[in-house]
């Protein structure tokens, strides 16, 4: 029936229009509807308060609605919500991209505005891609093509994207036949590993263009955590068989791991680094791709072809850019990554007696990241959704996804509304499989 505007709203009916992400539909419990979301409180449509253990999917760091944000917003609505960027800028992207760059490491000074991660991440595997092609002037021997991705990687949803997924551990093996190959490694945690890793580097290194890491926490992979050595090696080797090394910092950036970028950790500088998520504080969708100086510079010359092929319809949206801008003053004014070392040590330390319980693996915590770790067996026996379901009774909302319950609240929760998630983490796995 063709959609009326006087047609009273009918949450039934409406129930049928709407498909969601990673969800089967047909078993998966009804989504509930919120009514809003302020600081680390989810208010539902029908009245119940959920403590928000996720931070709407790791992105609403200052808790939702921040009024500095929402003001932001507000007030960029009114002056100009959009305005195309191909020719034309805008103070507030010119002054995010001042600000990302003073606070990236090194000299990844040229930002390029986008609307997600994934396509940050593609924009930035592009500028990888044709850098090397620039570079090769027109010898195609010359050229490479190819990208390494390490295991248990996530690098995003889009068809590029799910080619740099792990195919076997990621959500994209059902599509790998139709993918582009790329080149698969082990993250150089140990040092058989590293052998592995430099073996591969020595055999197609000539052909790999850049290689992609989410720096110390492969997060959709299962929140598992590495060593700022790893990256270290990562950087050591790409300088020497002269690839890009790119961070995927989309879901680490800003404060997430305890420092500004997780590469900080590590003191390395990246050749291209993505950033989303938490960019704008949680508030409306935006992404970036950093390069560094002598990435952009590959990109001068007399000639037209030499220039970035890519651009986004609503890249660097003024009202993305406002909120970022708002965001990044929030950082600047409150104690923001005290308060993300302050709530991981408290999760660590009100997480730890999970670790007792023989359905738990393990429990781990790095910034503001608190994970507990399921076992498989014991998983079998219940599922995701369960636990989800389990949750919500508890009055919090957690999204368990893999083997993993992954609290990554909002930098500013208070001490009870912390206390309330990981009391209900403990209350829900001590008392068996629901
Ligand atoms: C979420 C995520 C992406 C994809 O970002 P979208 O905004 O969902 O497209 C890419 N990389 C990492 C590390 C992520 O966590």
């Amino acid at each position: 029936m063709p959609f009326q505007a006087s047609t009273p709203f009918n949450a039934a009916q409406a129930e049928r229009h709407l498909w969601l992400p990673y969800s089967q539909m047909h078993t998966a419990p009804a989504p509930m509807a919120v009514a809003s979301a302020q600081g680390s409180l989810i208010t539902l449509q029908d009245g119940r308060q959920l403590v928000d253990g996720v931070a709407s999917w790791w992105t609403a760091s200052h808790g939702s609605s921040h009024p500095h944000i929402t003001k932001a917003l507000a007030e960029q609505a009114l002056a100009m919500p959009h305005i195309m960027m191909g020719g034309l800028v805008h103070t507030q992207a010119q002054r995010l991209a001042a600000r990302l760059a003073a606070l990236a490491p090194g000299d990844l000074n040229r930002v390029f505005l986008c609307d997600s991660g994934s396509v940050a991440m593609e924009a930035a595997v592009k500028m990888a891609l044709q850098y090397h092609i620039n570079r090769s002037d027109g010898d195609t021997q010359k050229r490479r093509h190819k990208v390494l991705f390490f295991e248990g990687a996530y690098h995003g949803d889009t068809m590029g994207m799910m080619a740099l997924c792990d195919p076997t551990e990621g959500m994209h093996h059902l599509f790998s036949n139709m993918l582009q190959q790329q080149v698969m490694a082990p993250l150089p945690v140990d040092q058989a590993s590293l052998e592995r890793l430099e073996a591969i580097l020595d055999n197609q290194g000539h052909d790999i263009a850049a290689m992609v890491v989410e720096p110390l926490v492969q997060g959709a992979g299962g929140m598992v955590f590495h060593h700022p050595e790893v990256l270290r090696h990562l950087r050591r080797l790409c300088d020497s068989h002269g690839v890009l090394l790119i961070a995927d910092e989309v879901f680490t950036g800003f404060g997430r791991t305890g420092t500004f970028f997780a590469c900080e950790q590590a003191a390395i500088v990246p050749d291209i680094m993505a950033l989303s998520k938490a960019l704008t504080g949680g508030a409306i969708g935006l992404g970036a791709a950093l390069a560094r100086d002598s990435v952009f510079e590959g990109f001068l010359g007399d000639d037209p072809e030499k220039a970035l092929m890519h651009g986004p319809t609503f890249m660097g949206n003024p009202l993305a850019c406002a909120a970022a801008n708002a965001s990044l003053d929030l950082f600047e004014d409150q104690p923001r990554l005290e308060q993300a070392r302050a709530v991981g040590a408290a999760m660590a330390q009100q997480l730890e007696r999970c670790r007792s319980l023989e359905n738990v693996r393990d429990v781990r915590t790095l910034g503001a990241i608190g994970v507990v770790e399921l076992n498989e067996t014991w998983l079998a026996r219940t599922s995701t959704d369960k636990l989800r379901q389990a949750f919500i009774a508890e009055g919090v909302w957690l999204r368990p996804f893999r083997n993993v319950i992954a609290l990554t609240p909002a930098f500013t929760i208070g001490d009870e509304e912390l206390r309330t998630l990981t009391n209900a983490v403990w209350n829900v796995l001590s008392g068996g499989a629901p």
